[in-house]
């Protein structure tokens, strides 16, 4: 475990503060010279990344920084945090705001695109910026945080849409606002009666494992049920510390998910993800989505085709276990949503019979109930 070996010695130098959220967030590389004592940068390297740095602001916690290789530039959590010169090519399907989240947005901070559940953005900060962020637009451009107004008005919207039961708080990261700012969001959302359940999607137990207190989980208890999304997307950020939060958030009776993203020369092969599902699944994360690349402006070089996410989960259905595997989908470019995209197992289908093929690529034959063909409506299609 040389990862972890590099996270103790860290720790020595740096004394106890390392293990201080607040501490990893004051003290972020945000710069080429923060880079050079984790990793060799070449006078080229260094010139794209200043380049980059004008479009895009860097910020790498000093933990997830330690888990870069230090001399290999296709490293892929170093792919993760460090700007590369294609960042800056802009190609014209890119967009600003990919997902048309802004056309859904009826009142500030509000994405209402689903029936029954709304996204509230209440910070634009997060602890690392994602090179290849879908909300690069907002994110990562300045710290705004949600208002005390603003929140108001959030929360009108929900009270008097009584059709959304779920409410998924995001950003940004949620959990790189304080335990009190935080709380103050989730009471208001609980309060409401038809809010069934909290989601809080984060980054932190990958890129800032220790903002995982007890004082936040017994905090996040007290407006149960609340379930928790996070972000792994390679098998080498599930650090000992990384698996002791997920461990202790779901000791603390919250589900928590895994959204990955497809990323080419990170996790674009079918053995790399297997490794970080099966990760997951040990560490009590359930894999629940794996995201196509968005058309984000300035990421088409993270971009694989559609499909080698085709394949590679076609490589794992049935080979691993399903708790495993996530659903692969394209975030439709404005706004269209979340689309499932996979194998078509089903050959053939008709009034007679299901033509089938397994996960080995076997024929197999379902037939039809009897009365399919003449007989009545089957009970339940009322609509
Ligand atoms: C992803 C997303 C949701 C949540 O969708 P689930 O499939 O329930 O996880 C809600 N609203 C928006 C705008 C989304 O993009
Ligand atoms: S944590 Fe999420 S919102 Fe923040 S930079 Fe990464 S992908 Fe974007």
């Amino acid at each position: 475990m040389m990862e972890a070996t590099r996270l103790l010695d860290e720790a020595r130098q740096l004394g106890a503060d390392w293990f201080d959220w607040k501490w990893q967030m004051k003290n972020r590389i945000t710069t080429v010279e923060g880079l050079e004592r984790y990793i060799r940068l070449t006078p080229e390297e260094k010139e794209n990344i200043t380049r980059c740095l004008s479009l895009f602001r860097m910020a790498v916690t000093p933990y997830y920084a330690s888990l870069m290789d230090p001399v290999d530039p296709m490293c892929p959590v170093r792919l993760q945090a460090v700007p590369r010169i294609e960042e800056t090519v802009i190609l014209p399907c890119e967009l600003a705001d990919p997902l048309g989240e802004d056309r859904d947005s009826p009142v500030k901070n509000i994405v209402h695109r689903y029936p029954d559940r709304v996204l509230l953005l209440v910070t634009h900060q997060c602890s690392m910026y994602c090179r290849h962020c879908t909300r690069r637009r907002t994110v990562g451009e300045e710290d705004h945080t949600i208002t005390a107004s603003e929140l108001d008005d959030a929360v009108r919207y929900i009270e008097s849409n009584p059709r959304i039961r779920d409410v998924l708080v995001s950003g940004g990261d949620p959990l790189t606002l304080s335990d009190e700012t935080l709380e103050r969001i989730l009471s208001r959302l609980r309060a409401i009666d038809h809010v069934e359940i909290i989601r809080i999607g984060t980054r932190v137990p990958a890129v800032m494992p220790m903002r995982i207190t007890p004082e936040l989980l017994s905090m996040l208890k007290k407006y149960q049920p609340v379930w928790i999304n996070t972000h792994f997307n390679h098998p080498k950020e599930l650090t000992p510390l990384a698996l002791k939060a997920c461990g202790e958030i779901v000791d603390a009776g919250i589900p928590l998910g895994n959204q990955s993203v497809l990323l080419r020369h990170i996790n674009d092969n079918a053995e790399t993800m297997k490794q970080l599902l099966l990760k997951l699944v040990k560490g009590r994360v359930r894999p629940y989505y794996l995201y196509q690349c968005d058309l984000s402006r300035g990421i088409g070089h993270f971009r694989t085709r559609v499909e080698t996410g085709i394949s590679i989960m076609k490589a794992l259905t049935g080979n691993i276990s399903g708790y495993a595997l996530p659903k692969f989908v394209i975030d439709a470019p404005g706004g269209g949503g979340k689309i499932p995209v996979s194998y078509n197992y089903v050959q053939s289908i008709d009034d007679s019979q299901v033509v089938m093929r397994n996960y080995r690529g076997d024929i197999y034959v379902y037939p039809q109930p009897p009365d399919l063909r003449d007989g009545p409506e089957p009970p339940g299609k009322t609509e």
